[in-house]
């Protein structure tokens, strides 16, 4: 049997927040309760908003949190950001290109919105195929105007897949998404494709991520078939809120870690917060990471947002 592996990819275009530390705690608890192999992986793929100081600034509070990883970070060097892994890229593409999947999109922005396809849920659109039947005399003309993403051909396919958290989910690709990028016009890669090709490459069993990405899934596990690599098991965490429901957002500096840990000083009060707000404990009492993985249990997270307990508001806002 394949050993379980898992992730955190944190995008490091600013201080952690407690959204990314729950991520990160609830998939390295999730792996290392098997005895899984974890991986740290950094998604700086748009390398101007992510510069290399914030990716350190990740691995320290990670590692102040009592966090640890095998694989990755700085100590695996430059093939564990994204930004320095275009090449890989480059041939995952190809293989799409190979099976005449692939065209060029000269759409703007503005086009795009004009088009008026009928807007997901998430508040992307689903692309109307605008660009899909260009006549290669047209493409030649449009290249002298302006560059080109390139987009993937979807097939009219319901993909349905069982999350380890939300349970039952399908999305067709055809209707509730469109073709996609996977290569935007100044050359950076896109999400959905890299993600899939590092998780694929790295042999990444299990992916734990927040909730807000479901909706990347489906495209993502038909990019999976396409690679010919076996598909992980997904977690979509649910997200933390304040307590008036409100998101939390990177923006919001009163909660990110550079303050939370000047409040705490060290990481257990925090991780039992946390433990407490997510179903792990009963109390908030102070608790290691290796405490919570001896019984850490998929089924006890609930599936709804989880309201940040008032403490940790109360202490970071108190500063
Ligand atoms: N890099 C993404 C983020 O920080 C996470 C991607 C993933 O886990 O698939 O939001």
């Amino acid at each position: 049997m394949t050993q379980p592996c898992g992730r955190f990819a944190p995008t490091p275009s600013g201080r952690m927040h407690l959204g990314n530390i729950l991520c990160a705690m609830l998939s390295w608890l999730s792996v290392r309760s098997k005895g899984g192999r974890y991986i740290l992986r950094i998604e700086d793929l748009d390398a101007e908003r992510c510069p290399r100081r914030l990716a350190d600034q990740i691995e320290d509070d990670l590692r102040w949190f009592g966090l640890d990883w095998d694989e990755g970070g700085s100590d695996g060097g430059d093939a564990w950001y994204q930004s320095c892994r275009t090449p890989i890229y480059e041939h995952y593409e190809e293989i799409l290109r190979g099976r005449g999947l692939l065209y060029p999109c000269f759409c703007s922005r503005a086009e795009l919105h004009a088009a008026q396809a009928p807007h997901r849920s998430d508040g992307t659109y689903v692309y109307a195929g605008t660009c899909r039947n260009l006549t290669e005399e047209q493409i030649r003309e449009k290249r002298k105007q302006r560059g080109a993403a390139t987009r993937l051909i979807v097939p009219d396919e319901t993909i349905r897949f069982t999350d380890g958290c939300q349970g039952d989910y399908e999305e067709n690709l055809a209707r509730d998404c469109g073709d996609f990028i996977v290569r935007r016009s100044d050359g950076v890669f896109a999400y959905q494709l890299a993600v899939v090709a590092d998780d694929g490459e790295m042999g990444v069993t299990e992916v734990v991520r927040g909730q807000d990405l479901i909706g990347s899934t489906a495209r993502q596990i038909y990019l999976y078939r396409l690679f010919g690599f076996p598909v992980p098991q997904f977690y979509h965490i649910p997200l933390l809120t304040a307590p008036d429901g409100r998101r939390l957002s990177k923006r919001e500096k009163d909660l990110d870690l550079g303050v939370l840990r000047g409040v705490f000083g060290t990481p257990e009060p925090i991780i039992g917060m946390m433990a407490q707000a997510c179903g792990l404990r009963e109390t908030a009492q102070p608790v290691t990471l290796a405490e919570l993985a001896e019984d850490f249990d998929w089924t006890r997270i609930p599936t709804h947002d989880i309201a940040l307990p008032l403490e940790i508001l109360h202490a970071a806002s108190a500063k």
